[in-house]
């Protein structure tokens, strides 16, 4: 589903993403894990089109999108919430979701029609999916954070992404908004057939639901396989786990 190879990426110079690989195959809870500053929040950025890339290539479903811009990958079926908290904060949680089904069903346009009819159906069911249908007429700068995060994957599944990348989806959350969250990927995962690519600092939570593990440090990936396999790698037991696994 996605391939990324020997992908680079500068700041002014600085090498924010040096060398990266990923294998991605459908069905998979894929998870990036690797220190702050290791080019997480880049590889994800010059995979979803916000940034482009200096050298390297991104097969999406066997078609190269490295530099495109990120509307034509996200009409591909690639979805992605971002590490920092991005909703509508005065719209209703309803209407924030509503907005992001109209415009991948491209019918924000059709200014004739009152809005607040369109696309309910598939907003009632996406906030169901996701366990937010009580709070829908909240006004989401209201909502508590992990609300906000879950609303934020609930805009990426207003796109109807083959392919979901979410960015440290448990930042900032309590162990209860954790658990759910934790829930909700899996199910999203198990029942919706998604593909879930993310990167989290929480080892626990990375052990416990990801398929396939990939580490980075300083822009590179120095690994990528099976959790226990990566457990095991000695240079990432170096430079990550701290040598006791
Ligand atoms: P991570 O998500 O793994 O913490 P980032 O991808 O955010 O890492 O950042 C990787 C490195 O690139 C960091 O040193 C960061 O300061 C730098 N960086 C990220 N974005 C920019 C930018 N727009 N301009 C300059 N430096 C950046
Ligand atoms: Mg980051």
């Amino acid at each position: 589903m996605l391939r990324v190879e020997n992908l680079h990426k500068s700041f002014d110079g600085f090498m924010a993403v040096y060398g990266a690989n990923l294998h991605v195959e459908r069905g998979d809870v894929v998870a990036v894990i690797g220190p702050n500053g290791a080019g997480k929040t880049t590889l994800f950025h010059l995979i979803g089109g916000q940034l482009k890339p200096d050298k390297g290539s991104i097969l999406f479903k066997g078609k190269e999108i490295a530099g495109l811009p990120a509307y034509k990958i996200c009409e591909m079926g690639l979805g992605r919430s971002f590490q920092v908290v991005n909703v509508f904060s005065r719209l209703t949680v309803f209407e924030n979701v509503q907005v992001a089904v109209l415009s991948h069903q491209k019918r924000l346009h059709s200014l004739f029609h009152p809005a607040r009819s369109l696309g309910v159906e598939k907003t009632e069911e996406i906030l169901r999916n996701v366990g937010l249908l009580e709070k829908a007429n909240r006004t989401c700068g209201l909502l508590s954070h992990g609300d906000q995060k879950v609303l934020e994957m609930a805009l990426a599944l207003g796109t109807e992404p083959e392919l979901l990348i979410l960015d440290e989806p448990t930042a900032g959350m309590s162990p209860e908004e954790t658990a759910v969250t934790i829930r909700l990927i899996q199910k999203l995962s198990r029942e919706l057939g998604l593909t879930v690519l993310f990167c989290e600092h929480d080892m626990e939570l990375v052990f416990s639901i990801a398929n396939k593990i990939m580490v980075m440090q300083s822009g590179e990936s120095i690994a990528q396989g099976p959790p226990e396999e990566v457990r095991q790698n000695r240079r990432v037991q170096e430079a990550y786990l701290g040598g006791d696994g």
